[in-house]
């Protein structure tokens, strides 16, 4: 589509012959080639399973846009309707591929009964070329305005689906090529209205066209293609990163980000002051669970705690799996006031769960040792320490509660028990 435009900013030459072609006819070989190689590139993206559908969409408008603008390409040398009216029916249906990839790739319900209608507006520009006089100037306009339309709410799919995935600056660019491509047709159309004379032109005068423009739309096409394969990247590097940080059984944070956002926390606190806190925070008698059920019933209620650990946590707060049935809770600000009552809230809320899979009348409990950082310049293992000795109190005093670093320890032996 990038070649129509291209096209349309001025007349094309006449004949392709390889003695004769002239820098624009080699350029828009190139274009033709780049368009073709682009296709089996995605096409192999779709065999390697990176994006599958939507690559397979990407491959075939790259494929029909080959003969729809080699068809274009041929406008004075063969008739109007074949040139122009199949042209532009090949690159309304190379569009139309484009962004049901796009709405594939933004997990998007495909918009098929528009498409539909579009493709019968190709169908009916089609035959308007074929009419001839003045009806070649509607058909052409009603073809460039689907055209337009099309590349313009795909731009606008791509902005509002993937800004929360990818970021709005990024959504912003991968969408900017189809915005670019879509206005600059929308452009020509409001032009061709106001100096239908121009229009004419482009129709019946074959001759030299300019190198400028044929490049340009060289580089846009390339624009275009890289665009979607950032698209395709960005979600790859996005999904690698987030498994990277996240424990598969839970999806809570992994030890090392938590460890990370620890740092982070108290490198703020030793700059800014104020305090923070952590909860430390472990299943008890876990092992139980999975010797008399099994080790899948231990996953399902693991699966269950955590997620009432998330969704008790406050916004903003950090809530980790340290590994085995062990998780640890940021909570940044947190006086011990406020840390002792989301604890509070953790201990409630993991209390009144229900696990089908247990004996009626056997329920799972937790117990939290809670830490508060408040002296700027704790080092990190002080507070890890005191957090530790936290929880030991906490079984110590016979679990399903919480304890925080401050009070007395309990006798040795208790806490073994
Ligand atoms: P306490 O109240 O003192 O914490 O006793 P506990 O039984 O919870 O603690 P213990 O450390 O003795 O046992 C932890 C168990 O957690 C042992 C291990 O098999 C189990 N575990 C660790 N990771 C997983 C996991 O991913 N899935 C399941 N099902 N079990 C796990
Ligand atoms: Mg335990
Ligand atoms: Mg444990």
């Amino acid at each position: 589509m990038s070649l129509l435009w291209a096209l349309s900013a001025g007349p094309v030459p006449r004949g392709f012959h390889a003695q004769s072609m002239t820098n624009v006819q080699w350029l828009l070989a190139v274009i033709l080639a780049q368009h073709a190689l682009f296709g089996v590139l995605w096409l192999g993206a779709a065999h390697l399973r990176l994006a599958r559908h939507p690559a397979a969409h990407w491959a075939a408008m790259a494929w029909i846009v080959v003969p729809g603008a080699g068809l274009l390409m041929l406008r004075g040398d063969v008739p109007t309707w074949l040139s122009v009216g199949l042209g532009n029916l090949l690159m309304l249906l190379a569009v139309v591929a484009l962004r049901r990839g796009v709405q594939r790739f933004c997990r998007q319900p495909p918009t098929d009964g528009e498409h539909r209608l579009i493709l019968a507006l190709g169908v009916i520009s089609l035959l308007g070329t074929a009419a001839g006089g003045t009806s070649v100037y509607l058909a052409v306009m009603l073809a460039g305005s689907a055209m337009a339309w099309t590349l313009l709410r795909a731009a606008a799919e791509i902005r509002s689906r993937l800004s929360n995935e990818l970021g709005p600056g990024a959504a912003l660019w991968c969408a900017a090529p189809l915005l670019l491509l879509g206005s600059v047709i929308a452009l020509r159309l409001g032009i061709a209205i106001v100096l239908p004379e121009r229009f004419a032109t482009y129709l019946q005068q074959p001759g030299g066209d300019g190198v400028g423009p044929v490049f340009g739309s060289l580089l846009f096409t390339l624009l275009l293609q890289v665009n979607l394969v950032l698209m395709v990247t960005l979600r790859v590097v996005r999904r690698l990163q987030h498994q990277s940080d996240h424990d598969a059984l839970t999806g809570l944070l992994g030890r090392r980000p938590m460890a990370e956002r620890l740092d982070a926390e108290l490198l703020r606190q030793r700059q800014r002051g104020g305090c923070f806190a952590l909860l430390s925070v472990d299943i008890d008698h876990f092992k139980r669970i999975n010797d008399a059920h099994g080790h899948a019933v231990g996953d399902a209620v693991l699966q269950r705690v955590a997620h009432t650990l998330q969704a008790t946590a406050r916004s903003g707060d950090s809530v980790a799996r340290m590994g085995g049935e062990e998780f640890c809770v940021l909570l940044p600000g947190a006086d011990l006031y406020s840390a002792e009552r989301v604890a509070m809230r953790m201990l409630n809320a993991v209390r009144s769960l229900h696990h089908p899979e247990l004996a009626a009348g056997s329920g799972v409990s937790i117990s939290v040792g809670l830490a508060v950082a408040g002296q700027p310049g704790e080092a990190s293992q002080s507070l890890q320490r005191r957090l530790d000795q936290a929880l030991y109190l906490a079984k110590a005093a016979g679990r399903d509660c919480l304890k925080h670093a401050d009070e007395p320890a309990a006798p040795l032996a208790a806490a073994v028990a």
